[in-house]
């Protein structure tokens, strides 16, 4: 095949190729109005017949998980202070204040015991990233996901909330889940059932 019939043939392609395209059938926007119109009705009856799965959020409620994070809430009595919570968090974002307290012994000659109490508490949950860490990490079960969600703000230093407001949330912290009938005795419930040591008394030989 020489060079000018090889243009020549492809030529010709072109011309079929455009003449395809002319073939091909029309958009939608050049089926008519009417044809447009039928096929937006069946399409609107045919979803009214769907159930749907739009919620009227707020006025009905999410049926949220029980283990959603929501907001992290505080059960100040289990908190000892201790900062762990406060050092994990790869956020900065929880502050803690506290003082020590003397307790005195009970007993006559005893030694009187100290005590971290916690004057502030709070987590800025505009710097928090949910990670879930400093729920891990607290030795004394003081920190509890709650799938609270709804506090919102129009002002960001409004989501920096304070041990009493954690304290709250803890009412909407689901129950944990029960146990497993099969699991081992856990070993505190054991040791707890045990009878009391007697003193052993000196024994002179
Ligand atoms: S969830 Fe993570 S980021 Fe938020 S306070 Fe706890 S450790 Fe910090
Ligand atoms: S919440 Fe837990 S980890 Fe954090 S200071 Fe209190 S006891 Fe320690």
């Amino acid at each position: 095949m020489t060079e000018q019939n090889a243009n020549h043939d492809h030529g010709e392609h072109v011309h079929e190729h455009a003449h395809h395209v002319h073939d091909l059938p029309a958009s939608g926007r050049e089926k008519g109005p009417i044809r447009g119109l039928l096929s937006g009705m069946a399409t609107t009856a045919r979803t009214m017949t769907k159930k749907t799965s739009t919620r009227q959020y707020p006025d009905e409620k999410p049926d949220l998980p029980p283990r959603s994070r929501g907001v992290i809430a505080l059960l100040e009595e289990n908190c000892t202070a201790c900062m762990l919570c406060a050092r994990e968090c790869p956020d900065w974002c929880l502050y803690i204040d506290s003082h020590k307290e003397t307790i005195p012994s009970e007993t006559p000659g005893g030694r009187d015991r100290q005590r971290n109490v916690v004057d502030r508490f709070a987590i800025d949950f505009s710097l928090c990233m949910y990670c879930g860490i400093c729920i891990e990490v607290c030795p004394f079960d003081a920190l509890f996901w709650s799938p609270e969600f709804e506090y919102a703000s129009g002002d960001i230093r409004d989501l920096l909330h304070e041990k009493e407001q954690l304290g709250e949330w803890m009412r909407t912290v689901p129950a944990p889940p029960d146990l497993d009938e099969r699991a081992p005795e856990a070993p505190e419930v054991a040791a707890a059932s045990k009878p009391p040591r007697v003193a052993r008394r000196n024994v002179t030989k």
